[in-house]
């Protein structure tokens, strides 16, 4: 097995998830067997108990692993679905090395951090590969170098190509800043970080170098020559309108087989044919699909509203693309709506993406009763299913006070409300990794829309939330139009709703935004956008 560790250096955010998913692409399309994993500093166990404004987008897998963002570009970029192996947080090694000394599992020796520790970092990178049978694997260790953070990964790197050197690789990905003041773009800071990895002990085999332009010969010349490499090995990175064209700037610069001999593999297949036609449609694409999404406003902090809601945003486009149409999504602040719904006149479509408390509910209410009562495509995810289903109760069965006890624990209608055994986790403060997670079975209504779209009954899609439908309500409901149109096998748990009599109007439980990728868009996306590109725009 080969492995390929990819580091970040100069400032965070540089797109070291992006590079990482590009280059599992191309080493894919290459012929080989490629899983990635990603290793977080920090010491939380997993990104379910991180606050999204602060960490972005929780992605979750079909075993349930509450992961960070990255991820899902990897599966994404590889049209793969990856398991909990593909994630280790510095919290979750810790957590087995103490929990191995706890039960006296290291005889008595004292628990260094160099030993134990780095080698549960790499035990962890050779599960990965062994979980997915792969030729290779890539690591991408998260944070940036120079920091105390990640200083662990970088060891457990330095100690496995000190074993087998043939077999280790190491790609970083540095920045070029351009300052406005001087107007020309600038190495040094690339150098230094370059430097900060030599400091521990590892010499990169290739860079990535970040800016916001392309390289000239002149800079590659000095990266070359203060960082000891060739400069077939310096790829030039700049910002690019699509991040699924990453890639392919790579491939033309030969990063794929520049690799591939450092660790002394040959290239199988040369395919990336299905790759190329997709970029293609972004390209071709011309009418404008003007699509709102509604949630609470995010305007502090490192990461934005983009972060939080990636997979959302990229459902949308790829949906977008696949019937020629090119993606506008707007933020709308579920606060303004609440004073004037009529600021949402004009889009073609309207999503309620999945959220948890209850700062603007009573605006993103407002938001699905003016898409109800206008007949705007309408695609509410987890929360958004839910709030709808309070929407209906309230403006149509007239049960004015109904809610989900999320937001009112009181309420005489607790249109969705909790299950006893999640119930008891909350009262215990037991929050980790303890909701409803990961892939559910559902069965589908025939003669529904949703059936229609997907082109079978038995699906199986991705969860992350607490509350659920009461089931108390479901004939009442139904009498009045509000269709259930998927549960689980059991019938128990409502997973899917939907409204006649109106040209899309869909609501999951689960989150469909997950599974959706580039070469294989999700149906009901596929579905929203096509109602939404019939709707006049203005
Ligand atoms: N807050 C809701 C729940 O816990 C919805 C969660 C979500 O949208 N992911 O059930």
């Amino acid at each position: 097995m080969k492995f390929i560790f990819i580091s970040g250096g100069v400032i965070s955010g540089i797109g070291k998830g992006i590079a990482t998913s590009s280059i599992a692409l191309l080493l894919k399309s290459a012929g080989y067997k490629v899983v990635p994993i990603k290793m977080d500093p920090y010491l939380n166990v997993d990104a379910g108990t991180m606050n999204p404004i602060e960490h972005g987008e929780v992605f979750v897998l079909d075993d349930g692993a509450e992961t960070d963002q990255d991820l899902g570009h990897y599966e994404r970029f590889l049209g793969e679905s990856l398991t909990k192996n593909s994630i280790a947080t510095q919290g979750s090694i810790y957590l087995s090395v103490i929990q191995r000394e706890r039960n006296l599992e290291y005889d008595g020796e004292c628990v260094d951090t160099v030993t134990y520790i780095t080698e549960e970092i790499i035990t962890r990178i050779k599960e990965a590969g062994k979980s997915k049978n792969a030729d290779i694997v890539l690591i991408e260790i998260g944070g940036t170098t120079g920091e105390y953070q990640n200083m662990l990964f970088l060891e457990a790197n330095r100690l496995m190509k000190l074993k087998n050197p043939g077999d280790v690789s190491h790609i970083h990905i540095t920045y070029l800043p351009i300052p406005a003041s001087i107007g020309e773009m600038k190495s040094k800071p690339a150098q230094m970080s370059v430097r900060d990895l030599n400091a521990v002990g590892i010499q990169p085999d290739m860079l990535l170098a970040r800016a916001e332009k392309p390289l000239d010969q002149n800079r590659i010349k000095k990266l070359a020559i203060s960082t000891g490499l060739e400069p077939e090995d310096i790829i030039s990175a700049p910002d690019v309108a699509s991040i699924y064209k990453v890639p392919l700037g790579f491939e033309d610069q030969n990063l794929t087989g520049r690799l591939l001999d450092k660790l002394g593999l040959k290239r199988e297949e040369k395919d990336l044919k299905e790759w190329k036609e997709f970029v293609e449609k972004i390209d071709k694409a011309k009418e404008v699909v003007k699509i709102a999404i509604v949630g609470k406003y995010f305007s502090t902090g490192d990461f934005t509203l983009a972060d939080s809601y990636v997979s959302v945003i990229e459902s949308v486009k790829h949906a977008a693309w696949v019937n020629g149409l090119v993606p506008e999504i707007h933020w709308v602040d579920a606060g303004k709506v609440e004073k004037n719904p009529e600021i949402l006149k004009g889009y073609q479509g309207i999503i309620v993406p999945g959220g948890f408390g209850s700062r603007d509910i009573e605006g993103k209410i407002v938001t699905i009763k003016y898409a109800r009562e206008n007949n705007i495509p309408y695609f509410g995810l987890c929360y958004g299913m839910q709030l709808a289903t309070v929407e209906f109760a309230r403006n149509v069965l007239g049960y004015k006070d109904a809610n989900t006890t999320e937001i009112d624990p009181k309420t005489e209608h607790p249109i969705i409300h909790i299950m006893p055994d999640q119930e008891k986790k909350l009262l215990e403060r037991n929050y980790g990794a303890t909701m409803r997670l990961g892939a559910w079975d559902c069965i589908l209504k025939e003669g529904s829309l949703v059936k229609e779209l997907y082109g079978k009954k038995d699906i199986s899609e991705r969860h992350r939330h607490r509350y659920e439908f009461n089931n108390e309500y479901k004939e009442e409901m139904e009498k009045a139009g509000f269709s259930i149109v998927g549960t689980s096998p059991d019938g128990k748990l409502v997973e899917v709703i939907e409204l006649k009599n109106h040209p899309f109007f869909i609501g999951t439980q689960f989150h469909p935004e997950l599974k959706s990728r580039p070469l294989d868009p999700h149906p009901l996306f596929v579905g929203f956008i096509k109602a939404a590109s019939k709707i006049k725009a203005s």
